[in-house]
């Protein structure tokens, strides 16, 4: 079974409006990005995988969102409020194909309540989480007592990591090495580190390594195809090829063309002596059961 473990919840229920389509030219080098999107339009680039994590982000306190970029979703957004009732009638309406994750500000108030609320009545199953967006210290009080309650209950979280285009996010907020801390303090949290913490791949190695229960994503990184290559070669030197989980980061990239990448990650050495990404050990990433590693099986 194919699981994306890294998707966003589409800020429009119906086609998006001419008028409010938002395009991103600078989040992929290859390719510009539809960074406004349908349920429609998700399906049809969530096609094979059987079953994908779709969240939001809680920009601020209150869990509200622009939408994934932050730069306003128009006035017929079909959401404007708390992200995670957005993210729940989306998994609601396809059950069968979705598990949602929620997402929380630690300055908010009421964050603790809205942990409950998440899990309880929305049955969102996991907390996604990006210190540089949400700006806030990974290792502040507020946050641990996320982490916490996260792994009290079995919520794993998914971090962002690493870079990103967005102006206003510090990049040392998502700095892969703080993840070795978290882990250290909540052994039995499961946490997913997104993007394998693009450009710093090899500190998420070494921290995937360590901590039993945290795992790397390796969600848009694909159109850097030197990186890709190298950090899949090292992330195999290292020997924590099974602790990667499949995921697109949709809307920036879709399943299909992650797939396709990952079974040609060796096109770029061929007739050289370099290494190779082993392919059995690709097939295998394609195949795990991220969902059963996670608890959420
Ligand atoms: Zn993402």
């Amino acid at each position: 079974m194919l699981i994306d473990v890294h998707t966003h919840t589409p800020q429009y229920k119906d086609p998006v409006p001419a008028d409010e389509m938002v395009i991103q030219d600078l989040w992929r080098p290859d390719r510009p990005v539809a960074a406004t999107f349908s349920w429609d339009d998700y399906f049809q680039a969530q096609q094979p995988a059987q079953k994908s994590i779709v969240f939001g982000i809680a920009w601020h306190p209150g869990q509200m969102t622009d939408n994934i970029s932050g730069q306003g979703a128009g006035d017929t957004s079909w959401y404007s409020g708390n992200v995670n009732d957005a993210t729940a009638t989306f998994v609601r309406a396809h059950p069968d194909r979705l598990l949602g994750f929620m997402s929380v500000h630690p300055y908010d108030a009421d964050c603790m309540d809205e942990i409950e609320r998440g899990r309880v009545d929305l049955g969102l199953r996991g907390i996604k989480l990006g210190a540089n967006y949400q700006n806030f210290d990974p290792m502040e009080t507020r946050a641990l007592a996320i982490y916490e309650q996260a792994q009290k209950h079995g919520l794993p979280i998914m971090f962002h990591q690493g870079t990103s285009p967005v102006r206003n996010a510090p990049i040392r907020l998502a700095y892969p090495l703080l993840m070795d801390e978290i882990a250290m303090r909540y052994p039995d949290l499961k946490i997913i580190m997104a993007h394998m913490g693009h450009p710093w791949q090899v500190e998420t190695c070494v921290v995937i390594r360590k901590h039993p229960n945290v795992y790397a994503d390796i969600s848009a990184t694909f159109y850097r195809p030197f990186s890709f290559w190298e950090q899949l070669v090292k992330a195999n030197e290292w020997n924590v090829m099974g602790k990667l989980l499949f995921g697109t980061d949709y809307p920036v990239s879709t399943v299909a063309e992650t797939v396709d990448k990952l079974r040609n990650v060796n096109a770029i050495v061929e007739g050289t002596h370099l290494p190779r990404v082993p392919e059995d050990r690709i097939e295998a990433m394609l195949a795990r059961d991220s969902l059963g590693l996670l608890g959420l099986a």
